[in-house]
């Protein structure tokens, strides 16, 4: 079978030190835990003569400064996980690990540590299709990973075939960077079975800063039909704090057809220090936000909490 276009653009990466130290004509790139992935495509939309480019910043490890506070798992998805590759913490809704694959890697990213290998829900549908099924109040089903969306096109119509057929699922949430790292991960295949399932589909695009979203990434987005557009952002040092970054993206977002949904506080992943914005900070850009641009571009911001459930500061 020809390899699709997408998978060829994922085959396109820049990894480890070297040769993205080589591409960016810089000396910057340090080993880190977290290998360096940085897909062509989005490496080409970075400012090479601008060491603060927004894009690359989300892109190169940072030096670990050990600031307490920090720690490999913020998150525990282990200890809300009742069946390998589900995560239950919401009353009405599931989280399913699909991949441990992402198309790009991001350095702030707080799954940066989470055992992949032990939560694969492909392999493990049986046990999760029981689970959801012998609890009525779970009605939304929400794809995740890794990224949902380095899965064939074949594999995501199995499973979302797959989550029709439960009684109680009526909505399905797709959470994904791929979409904005790989426009053309947006095939007429994956735009059909979106469109035909009879579950009610949310997509979340993953999108931090404005000049992430390229032309080829808002022509194809257009693509989807039957869908919902959301999209999610983490507030980032140094990428989109403050009000011009945060603006000029919610304007953008809205205009490629997709509403800003919510503005994550960091998780406080180690190695992710240098990104933290202070929660004193980030509302006052809240505030100037929803000052300057009309309620319905102005996302939430929140916080996850290991223990419980998101916080929502504004
Ligand atoms: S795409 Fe998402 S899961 Fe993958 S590295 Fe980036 S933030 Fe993490």
């Amino acid at each position: 079978m020809p390899m699709s276009q997408w998978n060829q653009q994922a085959r396109k990466v820049l990894k480890g030190v070297k040769i993205s130290n080589e591409f960016f004509n810089t000396q910057a790139f340090e080993e880190s835990d977290f290998p360096i992935k940085i897909p062509l495509e989005y490496a080409e939309l970075i400012d090479q003569t601008n060491p603060n480019d927004p894009l690359l910043k989300q892109v190169m490890p940072q030096p670990k400064t050990g600031q307490i506070g920090f720690i490999p798992a913020p998150l525990n998805d282990e200890d809300n996980s009742p069946v390998a590759g589900l995560i239950h913490k919401y009353r009405n809704r599931v989280l399913l690990i699909t991949s441990q694959v992402c198309v790009i890697h991001c350095q702030y990213c707080f799954r940066q540590n989470f055992n992949y290998t032990e939560h694969d829900a492909l392999s493990n549908w049986s046990e999760i299709e029981q689970y959801i099924r012998q609890d009525s109040n779970i009605n939304e089903v929400i794809l995740s990973g890794g990224d949902p969306l380095s899965l064939s096109d074949e594999k995501l119509e199995k499973l979302i075939q797959n989550i029709e057929n439960i009684e109680n699922v009526t909505a399905l949430r797709i959470h994904t960077r791929s979409l904005v790292a790989i426009p053309s991960r947006i095939t007429d295949k994956l735009v059909k079975i979106l469109a035909k399932t009879a579950l009610k589909v949310v997509l979340v695009t993953h999108i931090n800063h404005a000049n992430e979203m390229s032309e080829a990434f808002i022509k194809n987005i257009a693509n989807f039909e039957n869908v919902t557009l959301l999209n999610q952002s983490v507030l980032l040092k140094g990428v989109n704090d403050n009000l011009n970054s945060l603006k000029t993206l919610s304007l953008k977002l809205f205009e490629a057809g997709i509403l800003p949904y919510y503005l994550h506080m960091l998780d406080q992943v180690s190695g992710a220090e240098n990104y933290f914005v202070k929660e004193q900070v980030a509302l006052i850009l809240h505030q100037q936000l929803q000052a300057e641009l009309s309620g319905y571009l102005v996302p939430r911001l929140v916080r996850d909490e290991a223990a419980s459930s998101k916080s929502w500061l504004l």
